[in-house]
C-alpha cells in the first residue's frame, strides 16, 4: 500500500522536456496538507465551530483536483491552481480566524515555490513577490478593525496554532529538501532529450539513415581536413520507382524505401557511410577509397539488389539502382562533386538503368 501511494507520488510525468521533480514535491504538499485538512476538520467538528465549514468545503475540493492535475497539467497549470487554492485558503482563513493563528504564514511556501516553479524573469518574480507582500499587509489590516468570525477555546486555539506551524515546517522542510537535491535528475533527463533531439536531426525519418544536414557535415569535415587524401562518393538513385508508388501504392513504395536503406546500411557498415540524399536517392561516401574499390563494392550491391525480395501485402517483387560515382578532388568543391557523381548516375539511366558508372 504504502509502496503503491509512493510510486503513485514520484510518477513520471508525460512531458519529456519536464522533469518529475516540481510535480513530486507538489504531490507531497498537496498530502501533508491533506492531513492538515482532516485534523483541522476534526478540531472544527469537535469544538463546534462550524461557521468557518465553508472554507473547509471550498478547499477541500479544490484540493483534490489540484492533486490530481500534477498528473495532467503543465508546471504553469499546476502553480496556478496551487496558487488559487493557497490564497483561497489563506484569505479565509484570515477572514475567519484572524492574524494570530497564522494561516497567512503558508504565503511562505508559496513564495518559494514560485520561484521554483515558474520561469519568470527577474521583474516577474519581485513583481510576485510584491503583490504577496501587500496582500500579506492588507489582509492584516483588515484584522485590525474586524474580529475573526470564529474564535476558538484557548486550548483549542493553541492547538490550531501548533497545527498551523507543524503544517508550515513540514512544507518547507519537503519543499527545501527537493529543491536542494542536485538536479541530476532534470540534467541526465534533458541530457537524454538534447540527444534524442540530435539523433532526430540528423536522422531520416522514414528510413532511419543520416539525412542530407549530417552527410553534408561530414562532406565538409572532410574537404576541409587536410590529412585527408582521398575518398569517393556514389550517387543511388531507385530505377522507376515512381511507377511502384503509382501501380502499388505510396505504403509500398515506403517499404521498399525502408528495406533498401537496412540493406545500404548493412553493406557499407564496413566501407563508409550512407545518407538519404532526398526522395529516392542515395549517397554514399566511402573514405579512403578511390573510384576503382568504390565501384567494386557498388557494383556488388547492385547485383545483390536485383536478387533482394520485396514483399508488400503478398506480393513479392524486385527492383534495380542506377549508381554515379566520383572521386574526391581537392581542385573541386563539394557541390561539384556531387553534381558530377549525379552526372553520371543519370548517364546511366539514359543508358538503360541498373548501371554504375565511374
Ligand atoms: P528513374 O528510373 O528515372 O529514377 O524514375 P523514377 O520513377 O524512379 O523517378 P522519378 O523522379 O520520376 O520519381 C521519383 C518518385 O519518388 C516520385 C516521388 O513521388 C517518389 N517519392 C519521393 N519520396 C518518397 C517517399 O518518401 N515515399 C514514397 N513512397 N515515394 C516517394
Ligand atoms: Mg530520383
Ligand atoms: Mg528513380
Amino acid at each position: 500500500m504504502f509502496k503503491k501511494l509512493r510510486e503513485y507520488v514520484h510518477k513520471d510525468v508525460k512531458f519529456e522536456d519536464e522533469t518529475s521533480q516540481f510535480f513530486v514535491m507538489m504531490r507531497i504538499y498537496y498530502l501533508i496538507t491533506a492531513v492538515y485538512i482532516v485534523i483541522y476538520l476534526i478540531i472544527t467538528l469537535a469544538t463546534g465551530t462550524w461557521r468557518q465549514m465553508p472554507i473547509v468545503l471550498v478547499w477541500l475540493p479544490l484540493h483534490i483536483a489540484s492533486f490530481f492535475s500534477t498528473y495532467r497539467f503543465r508546471r504553469r497549470a499546476v502553480f496556478h491552481t496551487f496558487s488559487c487554492g493557497i490564497l483561497i485558503w489563506i484569505v479565509s482563513a484570515v477572514y475567519y480566524l484572524g492574524w494570530s493563528y497564522g494561516a497567512q504564514y503558508f504565503m511562505y511556501p508559496l513564495m518559494v515555490i514560485s520561484f521554483f516553479a515558474t520561469y519568470q524573469n527577474r521583474l516577474g518574480k519581485i513583481i510576485y513577490v510584491v503583490s504577496l507582500c501587500i496582500m500579506h499587509e492588507i489582509l492584516y489590516a483588515y484584522t485590525r478593525s474586524h474580529e475573526p468570525v470564529v474564535v476558538f477555546p484557548e486550548n483549542v486555539g493553541y492547538l490550531v496554532q501548533i497545527l498551523h506551524t507543524l503544517t508550515l515546517f513540514v512544507c518547507m522542510f519537503v519543499i527545501c529538501f527537493i529543491f536542494s537535491n542536485t538536479n541530476q535528475s532534470a540534467l541526465a533527463k534533458l541530457a537524454v532529450y538534447n540527444e534524442r533531439l540530435k539523433r532526430e536531426a540528423e536522422t531520416d525519418a522514414l528510413t532511419g539513415l543520416m539525412n542530407r544536414h549530417s552527410m553534408y557535415k561530414i562532406l565538409d569535415n572532410y574537404m576541409n581536413d587536410d590529412k585527408i587524401q582521398t575518398f569517393t562518393v556514389a550517387m543511388g538513385d531507385i530505377d522507376h520507382f515512381k511507377q511502384i508508388n503509382d501501380t502499388r501504392g505510396h505504403n509500398c513504395g515506403d517499404e521498399v524505401l525502408r528495406t533498401l536503406s537496412a540493406y545500404f546500411k548493412e553493406a557499407v557498415s564496413n566501407h563508409g557511410t550512407v545518407c538519404r540524399w532526398g526522395g529516392e536517392e542515395f549517397l554514399f561516401l566511402f573514405p579512403s577509397m578511390g573510384a576503382d574499390k568504390a565501384y567494386e563494392i557498388v557494383s556488388e550491391m547492385r547485383r545483390h539488389i536485383e536478387n533482394i525480395p520485396i514483399s508488400f501485402e503478398g506480393e513479392t517483387f524486385n527492383l534495380t539502382v542506377t549508381f554515379g560515382i566520383e572521386e574526391y578532388n581537392s581542385q573541386i568543391p563539394m557541390t561539384e562533386l556531387i553534381s558530377r557523381a549525379d552526372e553520371k548516375l543519370y548517364r546511366g539511366k539514359n543508358s538503360g538503368r541498373n548501371k554504375v558508372v565511374k
